[in-house]
């Protein structure tokens, strides 16, 4: 007995469930669902994706088995329908479709009509069938298989298209006469003939090439980036479905669409989506044409007028699927002859902020757990609803400026300015110098990467489902589709709109949430939700409410606590209001490049004797002290971790002459002995030179100025009732010998500082674990240390040798050829850093039992490397304030994962 390859499903029953996502792909585990459930769902079956994948391991070969039990399927099929496949006088009709376990938007093909050729066509025509209707099936049979089976480029289908509407002097297709239509198949045939192949004639053999590209669509470059894009597994495989196919261009009582059970861009309740009247599946998608709403928010028109019975029968079947598959989700639906029949059903693709509330209403409707609505929504998914909006005024002045320039469907919430590329390879080359708006008459799978790296994407053409507002919603970027105004002339690298041209590189602003295309740049500013949290007002807006919602569970959850890596009051401020518990990293270098105070700080590293340096330390203890009362203030109550001074000398030598001028003047010596000094500190490796604890130990005054503020500082707040709670940390430290003479340093400068003030004040002083040997003698270490925080930033360097400043010269080049599948400078490196950080967990531990650790490297911030610290038993991770609310979901998550 062979594998079971074929999944049969239709008529009320279906041999898979929903639950078989894996294999039988998204597409094919729906139907199966949905006919299980007595949904009307044409029927058909699945080929599985292990069929695929076998495909593939076997040089393109069928498994064995495969092939009998198509056959198989085909005659059940036809046995149901009371037709044929390849019948002249009672033709069954069949597509083929796509659907692997993830739903990749574009990724995949669709043939349609397969099973007719021109003897069929006519032999239905002679039986009285309508031949607009007949040849329109065809013309597109031979488009789509031209087009995903033999490789023929689309845009020449497009040019007959074209020239035929002009002879005819129609505007849309499905205007051309059945006379036209009969001129279009036979140049499509010729199109095909000339460009290789001819279109196979025998209804078996299209159908079995339809399969074989689906199989092979698995491997083409797009489908091989988007998988790259979203971290998707490269083991699995594409289901197949084929399926009867249903009408929706029979006439007026017709229609094809795409719905969503909840509003896809905000998440509200309620049926979204479009649809098109005697038209086939891809045309909505396509956005050849736009497309009608479904349910207008004016109540007018939409498909409850056009269909009451299949408007009311697709309410139905959207609550039902709504009951059973607990999600939001995304459908495809025909009607034929006024009746309703479902193509597809998937969870629904959506924007953050649809994320977020989609996840709490259905758990305020008692559909799911707070832990499934934790589970719903990507951490990183967040960074939507904090992302900024324009400045309500501004737009408004450019607005009644007349620069006004376009208005199109608001596909994808937020701002973006930019300057706008044409295509998506330029896109992609232009990102590399500053935000770009990719503007295009439509996108198409192809452009994938492009989209990727825009700021924000506009198109002439298309409605709220086509595939530029599709994937921009997954990619979370501001998008407008089909704002007609435009006119996008790629070729000559113009842009024209209202009368006014823009070349590429011309500046452009979106908002994806109204859909108002304005000319030149608008500055943008913070998000309603951020907004709203920063002043600390109660939610106004159900986004709102569902924000601090989710992140209230959320906490709830997590046992990691989230700081954040902040060095003004202003930065800790904001982390606050963000949810942080603390300062993981307070960075005193950025203090000293302040205009007042960096000939000091240059003063202090140039000194040749102690009076000068004593003039700089002098000068720096009391503005030091003042940034830490601020701070301190600002996180009252709560733990602030301040990390001596750390980086390279040479970033604070006076180079230019203004410069040394200045400093030697300053210190009444001559601009030359400045300059000579200067050379003589100056590096070949700054990054491993002398610099955190190795500057701290050759020129302990630096350190102890900096001890001596923050106890100044603490002791001044607490002496007003304040709570402050300043640990000091050291950075780069390597070595048990350089933890423990600092420490000794930095606790005499303590205890000195608290005696002359007599204040009595607790200050852990621990260490960044940021050099490889300092993880591998982590227990030596921890027998000084009060605390340990992770730098990954500088471990990932070390570890892999890969230069922070340096490394993006090759790092695009690794992770496109996939020598690396992610950056570990934004992912940490878990197989080879991460080995680094849960030793020093472990050996510190051994030292002391309660050794309290944390991580303030980027990776904070990102939720795979949080779950990976999870695992570790971090006591907290910290990030840059803006990605708090996304730590706090992320360690959740991790927590929820591990439990
Ligand atoms: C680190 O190295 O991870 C770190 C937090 O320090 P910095 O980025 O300042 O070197
Ligand atoms: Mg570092």
């Amino acid at each position: 007995m062979s594998e079971k390859w074929i999944y049969f499903f239709g008529d009320g029953s279906a041999e898979g469930s929903g639950d078989q996502k894996e294999l039988l792909g998204g597409k094919g585990a729906g139907l199966a669902e949905m006919s299980g459930l007595g949904i009307p769902v044409p029927p058909g079956f699945t080929l599985t994706t292990e069929a695929c994948i076998r495909y593939h391991a076997s040089d393109k070969n069928y498994p064995q088995g495969l092939e009998s039990q198509f056959a198989e399927h085909l005659h059940r099929l036809e046995e149901l329908q009371g037709r044929k496949f390849g019948d002249p006088q009672n033709p069954l009709l069949l597509s083929v479709r796509s659907g692997g376990p993830v739903s990749m938007p574009g990724m995949m093909d669709t043939v349609l009509n397969l099973g007719l050729n021109r003897e069929i066509v006519d032999a239905q025509i002679a039986a009285g069938v309508d031949p607009r209707f007949i040849r329109d099936c065809y013309r597109r049979l031979l488009t789509m298989y031209g087009d995903v089976v033999l490789g023929v480029p689309h845009a020449l289908f497009e040019e007959v298209l074209a020239e035929v509407r002009r002879e005819e002097g129609v505007e849309t297709d499905y205007e051309i006469s059945a006379d036209g239509l009969e001129r279009i198949v036979g140049a499509f045939e010729e199109i095909i003939e000339r460009h290789g192949k001819p279109f196979p004639k025998e209804p078996i053999d299209q159908l079995w090439g339809g399969v074989r590209a689906v199989f092979d669509s698995w491997n083409v470059q797009r489908a091989r980036d988007y998988r790259r894009l979203h971290g998707l597994s490269e083991d699995s495989g594409t289901g197949v479905n084929v399926q009867t196919m249903v009408f929706g261009n029979l006439g007026p009582d017709c229609a094809t669409g795409v719905a969503f059970t909840r509003d896809p861009a905000t998440g509200e309740s309620r049926i979204y989506g479009e649809y098109l009247v005697n038209a086939q599946g891809e045309d909505v998608v396509a956005g050849t044409r736009t497309p009608h709403a479904i349910a207008p928010r004016d109540e007018s028109g939409g498909l409850g007028d056009d269909f009451p019975e299949a408007f009311a029968t697709l309410e139905q079947v959207c609550a039902n699927l709504e009951d059973h598959r607990r999600d939001m989700q995304d459908v495809e639906f025909t009607i034929e002859h006024g009746k309703l029949y479902m193509l597809q059903t998937r969870d629904g693709k959506r924007t953050g902020a649809a994320a977020v509330r989609v996840a709490v209403d259905m758990v305020e409707e008692g559909r799911i757990s707070q832990q499934e609505a934790l589970s719903r929504v990507v951490p990183e998914q967040l960074n939507q609803l904090l992302a900024p909006v324009f400045d309500p005024e501004e737009k408004q002045q450019a607005v009644s400026g007349d620069r006004l320039l376009a208005k199109g469907l608001a596909a994808g919430p937020g701002a973006a300015s930019g300057r706008i590329a044409l295509s998506a390879e330029r896109a992609a080359e232009m990102a590399g110098t500053g935000p770009v708006l990719l503007v295009r008459d439509e996108t198409s799978p192809e452009d994938i990467v492009g989209m990727h790296a825009s700021a924000g994407i506009l198109t002439s053409r298309g409605g709220m489902t086509s595939h530029a507002a599709v994937v921009a919603r997954g990619l979370g970027k501001p998008c407008i589709v089909g704002a007609g105004a435009l006119t996008v002339h790629e070729d000559k690298g113009e842009l024209s709109v209202g009368g006014q041209l823009f070349r590429e590189g011309d500046e452009l602003s979106i908002d994806g949430t109204t859909g108002e295309v304005i000319a030149g740049k608008l500055a943008p500013r913070p998000s309603e939700v951020l907004r709203v949290l920063l002043e600390g007002k109660e939610a106004e807006s159900p986004t709102v409410h569902a924000f601090t919602k989710i992140l209230t569970w959320a906490d709830e959850e997590r046992r990691m606590k989230v700081r954040a890596n902040a060095d003004t009051p202003h930065d800790a401020q904001v982390a606050r209001s963000l949810g942080a518990e603390g300062i993981g990293l307070c960075r005193t270098e950025h203090m000293f490049f302040e205009e007042d105070r960096l000939p000091w700080v240059r003063q202090l590293i140039l000194a040749q004797e102690e009076e000068q340096r004593d003039a700089a330390l002098a000068h720096l203890l009391p503005v030091q002290q003042e940034d830490f009362v601020g701070i301190f203030e600002a996180m009252n109550g709560l733990p602030v971790t301040v990390r001596l001074l750390d980086p390279p000398l040479h970033e604070f030598l006076p180079h230019d002459p203004k410069a040394i001028e200045q400093v030697a003047d300053q210190m009444g010596i001559s601009p030359a002995d400045v300059k000579a000094k200067s050379e003589a500190l100056s590096e070949f490796n700054p990054m491993l030179g002398h610099r955190g604890c190795r500057l701290g130990l050759t020129s302990p005054e630096i350190y102890d100025m900096q001890v001596e503020a923050i106890v100044r500082a603490a002791c001044a707040l607490s002496g007003q009732g304040r709570d402050p709670r300043p640990e000091i940390m050291v950075p780069l430290v390597g070595s048990e010998e350089e933890m423990a003479r600092l420490r000794e340093r930095i606790e005499g400068v303590v205890q000195r500082v608290k005696e002359e003030l007599g204040a009595e004040l607790e200050i852990p002083i621990g260490t960044m674990i940021e050099v490889p040997r300092a993880a591998l003698v982590a227990d030596r270490i921890a027998l000084f240390a009060d605390f340990f925080s992770f730098g990954t930033n500088d471990l990932t360097q070390m570890a892999y040798g890969f230069s922070r400043d340096d490394a993006s010269r090759f790092l695009p080049d690794y992770l496109e050829s996939g020598i690396l599948s992610t950056d570990p400078f934004e992912r940490l490196d878990v197989e080879g850093v991460g080995q680094l950080v849960s030793l020093a967990c472990e050996r510190g531990r051994q030292t002391q039992s309660d050794l309290k650790i944390g991580i303030c490297g980027e990776h904070g911030g990102e939720s795979h490397s949080i779950d990976f610290f999870e695992t570790c038993g971090l006591d907290y991770v910290s990030c840059s304030p803006y990605r708090v609310p996304i730590a706090r979901l992320a360690a959740a998550r991790a927590r929820m994962s591990q439990t």
